[in-house]
């Protein structure tokens, strides 16, 4: 079966030198290799501030944090998405409003998220699912409009970019996550790309219980509330062997993509996405919308490819349920959409093996 995702680790030539070498040097905890993992990563996503962390969902918290979202304040959410988007909303003890998405891309949709907008929104959560790019363009106009800062999940976006500049450098706040079948792992992980200088020191005490690094613990005081959310020299050592091929992985992901766009054009029973203008996914997953869903999917698996909605509709989890809204595009998306495998894994023969067996029919 060629699976959706897989788990990408560096070989043991190239990982476990450098794995032994950060175990037994005395230094686990958070120092120099998170630094320079840092500094690596922001090289990478052409950016600044990158700050990183154990997790994907610890960097949206403290993107939630920074935008002074409190508990019963607002927050304008999509429910396609992973769990954790949302999660992290009602951890906070705000509540999630949903927005409906546009059909195109399966991605929030602009002009509902401003229909959504009132005194009590502090923030805007706009997942680039799958990996393809929000409308990058109409919500920077949001932001500058009614200053409400837009956090951008971008934990299936890493390597996407917009007027050719990769995701990371367009809002506020951007998180990605390192878990274990994203793009990239450090096991677990996470980092958040942050704009404002300031803001930007702040995260380093939410990261690490409101303690200043580098000032002797007597000269420390903590005034504000912080978390245990650092990455260690561990995670940061596996991190920095993978960023030196990541370019590669991505181009795989992102030319196994543009196959499926051009191949699969006009085919019956099969309707594609249609991303934003100067946006380039780095397609996670690459999702279609397909007639007969489950019979899809069956005729996939039958020709042993691994075809799945892979997540779940948010607004319908009972612990949701205070907020349920009428999502008339989401119930439409619901049924049809579907991803295939496109990520480093599948080679050119099997590429076509997939494109075959969807014109086939189902
Ligand atoms: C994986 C994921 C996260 C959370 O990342 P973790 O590193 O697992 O905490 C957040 N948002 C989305 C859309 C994800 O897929």
């Amino acid at each position: 079966m060629i699976p959706l995702i897989k788990t990408l680790l560096p070989s043991k030539e190239e990982l476990l030198p450098k794995l032994e070498e950060v175990l037994y040097s005395g230094y686990i905890a958070q120092g120099s290799v998170v630094d320079e993992f840092e500094a690596e990563f922001a090289k990478f996503i052409g950016t600044k501030n990158c700050l990183s962390v154990n997790s994907g969902t610890s960097a949206l918290h403290i993107a939630l944090i920074l935008a002074g979202v409190k508990a019963g304040d607002e927050v304008i959410s999509t429910a396609v998405t992973a769990e954790p988007t949302n999660t992290v909303i009602t951890q906070i003890g705000a509540k999630i409003v949903w927005a409906d998405i546009d059909l195109n891309t399966g991605n929030l949709c602009p002009d509902s998220v401003e229909s959504k907008i009132t005194n009590n929104t502090k923030a805007i959560m706009a997942v680039d699912y799958a990996g393809t790019p929000i409308n990058i363009k109409r919500f920077q106009e949001i932001e500058e409009k009614y200053g409400l800062p837009i956090i951008q999940d971008s934990a299936h976006a890493l390597g996407a970019s917009y007027n050719g500049e990769k995701l990371g450098n367009h809002f506020k706040y951007t998180t990605f996550s390192f878990q274990a079948i994203k793009h990239m792992t450090t096991i677990d992980g996470g980092m958040i790309c942050i704009k404002d200088d300031k803001e930007f020191e702040k995260a380093k005490l939410i990261r690490w219980f409101g303690i200043k690094k580098g000032v002797s613990r007597l000269d420390n005081d903590i005034n504000s509330q912080g978390y245990k959310y650092h990455m260690n020299n561990v995670n940061a050592t596996i991190g920095l062997v993978q960023l030196k091929s990541i370019d590669r992985i991505i181009e795989k992901y992102i030319e196994n993509g543009k196959y499926y766009d051009h191949e699969l054009q006009k085919t019956e029973g099969v309707e594609l996405l249609k991303y934003y203008p100067e946006s380039q996914p780095s397609y996670w997953l690459y999702t279609l919308k397909v007639e007969r869903r489950t019979d899809f999917i069956k005729a996939m698996a039958d020709n042993g490819i691994m075809a799945s909605e892979l997540h779940k509709r948010n607004d319908v989890h009972s612990i949701f349920s205070d907020f349920k809204t009428p999502l008339p595009h989401v119930d439409e998306f619901e049924k049809t959409w579907v991803h295939i495998p496109s990520g480093w894994w599948v080679t050119e023969k099997e590429r076509t093996k997939i494109v075959e067996s969807i014109k086939k029919g189902w």
